[in-house]
């Protein structure tokens, strides 16, 4: 074991401060990564307040991060596909059990034996794993990824989660050229799910509840803005989508985007809300339509997106912080004050 600075939460009212964890040295399959940039996404703030306490509940003390660009620093004799000095990406995994129906299928994010990147038993430290705010961190090669050089670190850091959960859903409902999309809640999933959408020929419509994010929006690849509070903005777009993306991390009517969707339209949650949504039947039975969730997205389709963004130069819009500024960058995210992500520079770990 050898010791790395990180940053994490003592308990849920507490802010998050420097602290020393243990890591593993790298074993045969392991790849150690000298983290760059990680980003910062609501989920971190959900875990580190323990507000998915009945499904996920959170160990103290909590070293969140799951948005990981570093170099390459060692690697274990097993490995094969890194080298030193690569650029390199873990998101939201660190492993699975690899033999079950969803790991062959690329699907490792619904295997049983998954284990995320922070918050979960670590087989090899008998403790939780720890996650990106951390000078370094060790992960099996199956579970690293590679970023194309041409993107830029701290903009690229952001797609290991917000990147992939707003592709993989476009990905699944087929939307390209012809399709009418919509994304709710311009955040660091939502921006990430307009840029998207409209590198894959979609018609986008961005709703927020922010009318200051207007231009950005337009700006991102979206074709229309609406200011969800608005009810005559939001009838004008009654029963006209094919796809609806729902980022939102707070509570919210859902119901409201449910009867924007044409005849067998889907709108699928990505945000995770605290509290249960309420949905109304008749938003689903009038028109067939659907409502589905999506998490993250296998290390295939991860790849996928990565070369997707390399290939189309696609990061994620960033706004580059400290570590030392990430209790006030939590607390600006309770206010929908992000454009779009914030990604922490963890050099700043050292002074
Ligand atoms: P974020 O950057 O904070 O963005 C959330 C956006 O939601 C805000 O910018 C705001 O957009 C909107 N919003 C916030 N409060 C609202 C309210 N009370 N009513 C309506 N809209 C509101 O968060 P994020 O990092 O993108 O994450 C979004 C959600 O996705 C979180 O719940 C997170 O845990 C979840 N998540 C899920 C997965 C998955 O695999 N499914 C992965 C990562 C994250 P406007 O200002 O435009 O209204
Ligand atoms: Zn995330």
């Amino acid at each position: 074991m050898y010791q790395a600075k990180a940053y994490s939460a003592a308990g849920p009212a507490a802010d998050l401060a420097a602290t020393a964890i243990q890591r593993r040295h790298p074993t045969d399959q392991d790849v150690q990564i000298d983290i760059l940039f990680c980003g910062v996404c609501h989920s971190d703030l959900h875990q580190v307040r323990n507000e998915w306490s009945e499904v996920m509940p959170t160990v103290y003390p909590c070293v969140p991060g799951h948005e990981i660009v570093g170099r390459v620093a060692k690697v274990g004799a097993g490995v094969k596909k890194f080298k030193v000095g690569d650029l390199a990406a873990v998101g939201c995994m660190v492993d699975s059990d690899g033999t079950c129906p969803h790991c062959h299928d690329g699907l490792e994010q619904f295997c049983p034996h998954l284990t995320l990147t922070y918050n979960f038993p670590d087989k090899h430290t008998g403790g939780v794993t720890y996650g990106g705010y951390s000078e370094s961190i060790v992960v099996d090669q199956r579970f690293v990824l590679r970023v194309p050089e041409n993107l830029n670190p701290a903009g690229a850091a952001p797609l290991l989660c917000a990147g992939i959960t707003s592709y993989s859903p476009l990905r699944h409902w087929n939307v390209g050229k012809g399709s009418k999309v919509g994304v709710v809640g311009l955040g660091g999933l939502g921006h990430m799910g307009v840029k998207f959408a409209h590198a894959l020929g979609a018609h986008v419509v961005v709703f927020t509840t922010s009318p200051g994010k207007k231009d950005d929006a337009r700006r991102l690849g979206a074709d229309e803005v609406v200011i969800s509070r608005n009810a005559d903005e939001m009838a004008a777009h009654a029963s006209s989508f094919d796809f609806i993306l729902d980022a939102v991390s707070a509570d919210h009517d859902i119901n409201s985007y449910l009867h924007l969707l044409r005849r067998d339209g889907n709108l699928t949650l990505v945000g995770a809300p605290q509290k249960p949504l309420a949905v109304s039947a008749f938003g689903l039975i009038m028109g067939r339509r659907s409502l589905s969730g999506s998490a993250i997205g296998g290390i295939a389709e991860t790849q996928e997106m990565l070369d997707f963004c390399g290939k189309h130069n696609i990061t994620s819009d960033v706004e580059v912080i400290p570590i030392q500024k990430i209790n006030e960058a939590y607390r600006r995210l309770l206010i929908s004050d992000v454009k779009y992500r914030f990604s922490i520079d963890m050099a700043s770990l050292k002074s």
